[in-house]
C-alpha cells in the first residue's frame, strides 16, 4: 500500500532506492533522505519544476509504484481526492521503499491529451506594450508546440548571465486561435528588481534568441457542468483569457463571472478582447473589473477595492461554480481563503505567479 504522511517529520531520513519514470526507461538512484525531485534533477531526468519547496506545484506527479513520505502538507496543490489517487509533489516526497515509480504529468496518455514538455529554440518577433509595465511578447518557435489553454512555458536566455534559471509565463492565447503552431504569445509584467524582466524591458529585444521549455502545468478547463468563476489579477489575465477563448471556440454554454483586479485604469489591459469574448459567449457573462488604487477623483464608475472584497460579498452565490484563479500568490491565497468555505477543492484551480522573491520567502519559512 502507498504510504502518505501529511505532517512534516524531518528526523526520519528515508531509505533511498531507485526512482523509475513510468513510460520510459529512465531510472535515478535515490540517496537516503533525498526527495524524488532531487534524485531526478541530479540524474538529469526532465521533470517540471520551479521552486523546490512545495509552493509552485510544478512537480506534481502520480506515484504508480512504491511508498513515499511527504515532508509537508501539500493540500495547496493536491486535493484529498488526488492524494488518494496517488498524486504527490516530487519535491516534498521522500522514498520509503526501495523502488518508486512516478508518472510525470503531461507525459501520460491519459493526461487530458497534454503534450510532454520539450525544449526548443525561440526568437522574439514582437514586443508590444499593453500597459506601462506589461508587454505582449510574441515568439517564433523552431518546432511546433501543442498546449492546452491555461498551461505555461519556461523561458531562459542562452548566454546571458543569471538568466539560465527558467522563468514561467502562461500562454496568453488559446492554442486554437494561433495562426501557426510555431507561435507563442505571453503577457509579461516588468518586476522591479527582476533579472529576466529587467533584461527584457531594458531594450527592444526583437530578434533576440530565447530557449522555451513546455508546455507545463495542470491548469486547464475541466468542468462541463458548473458555471465558471474566473479571477485574475495583473498578468493573471493571460491564462484566463486563453481558457475563455478556448471555451468560446468549443462552444461552452455555462455562465461566466470574470473578476479582474488591477491597480488603476491604466493597468487594465486586453479589455477589447474580453468584451469581444463576452459578446459572443453562449451563456451569461459578467465582467467585473476591480481597481485597488484608482484615484478618488477619476471618472471610474466601476468597482473599487480588492478582488477578495467582491468574492466575500458574493461568496454564497458563487458556491456552485468551478473557480480558476491566476495571479500573485498573495491574491490567490486570500481568494482561496474566501472560496474554500464554499467551493469543494476539486472545483478550485489556481496558478500562483511565484517569482524568486516569493520562493526565497517560502524557502526561508521551511528552513
Ligand atoms: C506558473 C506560473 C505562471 C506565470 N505566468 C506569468 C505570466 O503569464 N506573466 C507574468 O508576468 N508573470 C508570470 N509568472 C510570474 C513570473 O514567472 C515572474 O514574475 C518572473 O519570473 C519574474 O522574473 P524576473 O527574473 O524578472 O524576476 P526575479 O529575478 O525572479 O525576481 C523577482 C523579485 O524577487 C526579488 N528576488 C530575486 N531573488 C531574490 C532572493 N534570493 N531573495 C529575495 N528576493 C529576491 C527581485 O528583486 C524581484 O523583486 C508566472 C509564474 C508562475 C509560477
Amino acid at each position: 500500500m502507498t504510504m502518505f504522511g501529511l505532517k512534516s517529520s524531518p528526523k526520519q531520513s528515508g531509505r533511498g532506492g531507485a526512482l523509475h519514470i513510468a513510460g520510459s526507461d529512465r531510472v535515478a538512484s535515490i540517496a537516503a533522505g533525498e526527495t524524488l525531485l532531487g534524485a531526478a534533477v541530479r540524474e538529469d531526468i526532465p521533470f517540471p519544476r520551479m521552486c523546490n519547496v512545495g509552493e509552485c506545484g510544478a512537480c506534481k506527479c502520480r506515484l504508480t509504484r512504491g511508498h513515499v513520505r511527504l515532508k509537508k502538507d501539500i493540500s495547496l496543490h493536491v486535493s484529498p481526492e488526488e492524494l488518494s489517487s496517488g498524486f504527490i509533489l516530487a519535491c516534498q516526497s521522500v522514498a520509503e521503499s526501495a523502488e518508486v515509480e512516478v508518472e510525470v504529468l503531461g507525459a501520460g496518455d491519459d493526461d487530458a491529451g497534454k503534450q510532454a514538455p520539450r525544449k526548443m529554440d525561440a526568437s522574439i518577433t514582437q514586443m508590444t506594450m499593453l500597459t506601462p509595465d506589461v508587454c505582449e511578447l510574441e515568439l517564433s518557435l523552431a518546432v511546433d508546440i501543442d498546449y492546452v489553454a491555461g498551461q505555461y512555458a519556461q523561458l531562459t536566455v542562452p548566454g546571458v548571465m543569471g538568466l539560465d534559471e527558467p522563468r514561467c509565463y502562461s500562454f496568453a492565447e488559446a492554442p486554437t486561435g494561433r495562426s501557426s503552431k510555431r507561435r507563442a504569445i505571453f503577457h509579461i509584467r516588468h518586476v522591479p528588481g527582476g533579472a529576466f524582466t529587467g533584461w527584457l524591458f531594458a531594450a527592444d529585444r526583437t530578434g533576440d534568441r530565447l530557449c522555451l521549455s513546455g508546455p507545463h502545468g495542470g491548469l486547464c478547463y475541466r468542468e462541463a457542468e458548473r458555471p465558471l468563476l474566473c479571477v485574475a489579477a495583473g498578468t493573471g489575465l493571460a491564462p484566463i483569457k486563453a481558457i475563455l477563448e478556448q471555451g468560446l471556440a468549443e462552444g461552452f454554454t455555462h455562465d461566466v463571472t470574470l473578476v479582474v483586479g488591477a491597480r488603476t485604469r491604466r493597468d487594465l489591459y486586453a479589455i477589447d478582447s474580453i468584451l469581444a469574448i463576452q459578446e459572443r459567449w453562449h451563456g451569461s457573462f459578467a465582467f467585473v473589473p476591480v481597481l485597488s488604487q484608482e484615484s478618488e477623483d477619476s471618472a471610474w464608475r466601476g468597482r473599487r477595492g480588492r478582488v477578495t472584497d467582491y468574492l466575500r460579498e458574493r461568496e454564497k452565490s458563487l458556491a456552485d461554480c468551478a473557480a480558476y484563479l491566476c495571479g500573485p500568490p498573495a491574491m490567490i491565497d486570500s481568494a482561496l481563503e474566501v472560496l474554500r468555505h464554499r467551493i469543494p477543492p476539486k472545483h478550485l484551480h489556481h496558478d500562483r505567479f511565484l517569482d524568486r522573491g516569493s520562493i526565497a520567502t517560502a524557502a526561508s519559512a521551511v528552513a
